[in-house]
């Protein structure tokens, strides 16, 4: 990829420049003067000639050399004169070399030891590069923020980037069909304008790519220049907001310039939000960033269509964006950029181990069953660790196990061998998670157990469970959700159950298993007492919005009391379920301290044993 970085405000500065040039040099040169006159002042001192000639008679001379117009004098070290060169002008004195020859003083010509090379350089090069390297450092300061070379010293850091061929395609996109398919139309225009003018049909001026971070969008938007194979120029919108006013629009009117001269091509907006805001939203006001998004408002609507410019934004806010960006002629397309699903994601990590030694047994797929709500830029991740995992352990090739690892490090962080517990913490530890997994076996709406251990993790975690759907699931039902809660509080609960006493390692569950309860309450109308009333809304869906509460405080403290009666009941259903399995719950204990991991098929072909074992046991029900 041939990237290079444009000085673009150049034309904008030059008048200032030119101004602040002349004056640098100016400077410059003033300063190696009063430098050159401080340095002679210091080190030589003009004497007449009848004070030489005194100098003379009294032998105080050690070296003279002699030019055409100047006698440059050495005195003795014992003078009032001390180290200085002392020097008069030559007047053609025919008694000179006479008296010097009689007073015994070394003569020349011009002093061999400081040749005019490197009075030069003392006087003239070294404090030049000297101030240079200090106008450097200054200059480059100034020079960030402007966005504009002074001089060009300092470095144009504006991340305005033209890429002549991006060199991705389409392929090198995975899992996001939809997307791809309504970005199509604009790799055809783009490929041929004239069979749209010819009609006369206007084509979108802009897209907008939306959806959550890691998605893909930046990688869709070069994917879609790669493919019509035309320029890619980029800006991040957060590059916007650092800067003098002013510069921002001068930025945007000039990108839009330099594009329409190279068009066709594509111009890019990553993270649009940050210029993008809402106007009327006037807690924040910021005049830099509204000149700047009028000047992009502006050049949208200015420039000419069928030349085959587009642009391209993305966001990952897109309901905070000004309503005008949003109009037809302007980004009029949106394109959803959503998190892959199950397909979506095994097509993800086949393209990522494209570059990538796979094992022959390698199964993507029940990696991709894994990691529900992975996005394509965790799945990268992914790979690279499993490759990072094969390369450690002197493999040349990835196995399973290092694709698995790799999930798990992921959701839960590495493992931590190395943490030392007690044994008594350890029993408790097992106890709760197989608390939570028992819970989940034995009850019917929830996810099977795919894996229990105990090894801690370092993001906190001192052992867990690991549920994973059969399938993708899009919808969830009430029954679910009660199940979820109560799978969740079911470490907990065998924590009571068999020590009869409870520890901090529920603290996570406790969070969860509220916040679901919660969702039930006030976003999803599943009580009675609220019925279908929306009691909180998500704010910015596409990142990890928080609910806003709309409703009065006397309905959130009841919304309160609602939550609590649901986690009373679940929490009190675990213990039940926990209560009528003991036997079971201290076998699979003792089973899991012994092995630190249990795999779900070994967890489950326990519980089947006891269960068949006691058939009349019928209340619960094995999946
Ligand atoms: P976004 O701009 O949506 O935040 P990016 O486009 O920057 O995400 O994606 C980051 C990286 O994740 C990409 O460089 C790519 O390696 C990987 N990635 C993300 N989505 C996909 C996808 N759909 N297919 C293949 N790789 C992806
Ligand atoms: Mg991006
Ligand atoms: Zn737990």
């Amino acid at each position: 990829m041939n990237k290079k970085t444009n000085k673009n405000d150049e034309s904008n500065n030059k008048n200032k420049k030119w101004k602040f040039g002349v004056a640098y040099i100016v400077a410059v040169f003033g300063l190696i003067m009063l430098f050159n006159y401080g340095r002679s002042a210091l080190y030589t001192k003009q004497i007449t000639y009848d004070e030489f000639i005194t100098l003379l008679d009294n032998k105080q001379i050690q070296e003279v050399s002699i030019t055409r117009d100047k006698i440059s004098i050495e005195p003795k070290k014992d003078t009032s004169y001390g180290n200085k060169v002392l020097y008069t002008a030559n007047i053609g004195d025919k008694d000179l070399v006479q008296n010097l020859k009689a007073s015994g003083v070394k003569f020349s010509g011009p002093l061999a030891s400081n040749p005019l090379l490197l009075e030069i350089l003392i006087s003239w090069i070294g404090p030049l590069l000297f101030l240079l390297l200090i106008g450097r450092l200054m200059f480059g300061k100034i020079d960030k923020k402007m966005g504009g070379g002074v001089m060009s010293f300092g470095k144009n850091t504006a991340k305005l980037y033209a890429e002549d061929q991006t060199g991705l395609t389409f392929k090198d996109v995975a899992g996001q069909e939809e997307a791809k398919e309504s970005l199509k139309e604009i790799v055809d225009f783009l490929h041929q304008p004239q069979k749209y003018t010819q009609i006369g049909a206007k084509l979108p001026k802009g897209a907008l790519l939306v959806g959550p971070p890691g998605t893909g969008k930046t990688l869709l938007a070069k994917a879609v220049a790669g493919e019509a194979h035309v320029p890619f120029f980029s800006l991040s919108g957060s590059d916007f907001v650092e800067m003098f006013v002013g510069m921002g629009a001068a930025r945007v009117r000039d990108l839009f310039k330099q594009a329409e001269e190279k068009a066709p091509c594509i111009i890019f907006i990553d993270e649009i939000d940050a210029i993008g805001k809402s106007r009327d939203n006037t807690m924040s006001s910021n005049d830099e960033r509204e000149q700047t998004l009028n000047q992009l408002l502006s050049e949208m609507d200015g420039f000419d269509a069928t030349k085959g410019v587009v642009i391209l934004g993305a966001t990952n806010r897109p309901e905070i964006l000004d309503k005008a960006l949003l109009r037809p002629g302007r980004f009029d397309r949106r394109v959803i950029v959503d998190r892959p699903d199950l397909k979506g994601r095994e097509d993800i990590l086949k393209v990522h181990s494209r570059d990538v030694k796979m094992g022959g047994e390698v199964d993507l797929t029940s990696i991709a069953k894994a990691t529900p709500g992975a996005v394509g830029a965790d799945l990268a991740n992914m790979v690279n660790e499993a490759a990072l995992r094969a390369v450690k352990q002197g493999r040349n090739e990835v196995i399973q196990e290092d694709l698995e690892e790799a999930v798990e490090v992921i959701i839960a962080g590495k493992e931590k061998r190395d943490r030392i517990m007690s044994d008594k913490e350890k029993r408790i530890v097992s106890f709760h998670e197989v608390g939570h997994a028992l819970v989940a076996a034995l009850l019917k709406n929830t996810d099977p157990v795919h894996k229990i251990t105990i090894v801690p993790r370092t993001m906190g975690s001192l052992g867990y469970t690991l549920q994973l759907p059969d399938e993708e699931k899009y919808l969830v039902s009430k029954e679910e959700m009660m199940d979820q809660i109560t799978v969740m509080l079911g470490g907990r609960a065998a924590e009571e159950v068999e020590f009869k006493s409870i520890s901090t390692g529920a603290s996570n569950d406790i969070e969860r298993a509220t916040q679901t309860a919660r969702n039930m309450v006030t976003m999803y109308g599943m009580t009675e007492e609220f019925d279908m009333m929306a009691l909180e809304s998500m704010s910015s869906r596409y990142l990890d919005g928080r609910p806003v509460q709309n409703c009065s405080a006397k309905t959130a403290a009841r919304i309160d009391e609602v939550t609590l009666e649901i986690i009373k009941e679940c929490h009190k259903r675990a213990i039940n379920i926990l209560n009528d399995n003991r036997a079971l719950l201290t076998k699979i204990s003792e089973r899991l301290l012994e092995k630190e991991t249990l795999l779900g098929e070994e967890f489950m072909s326990i519980v089947r044993e006891d269960k068949d074992a006691l058939e009349e046991n019928t209340n619960t029900v094995l999946q």
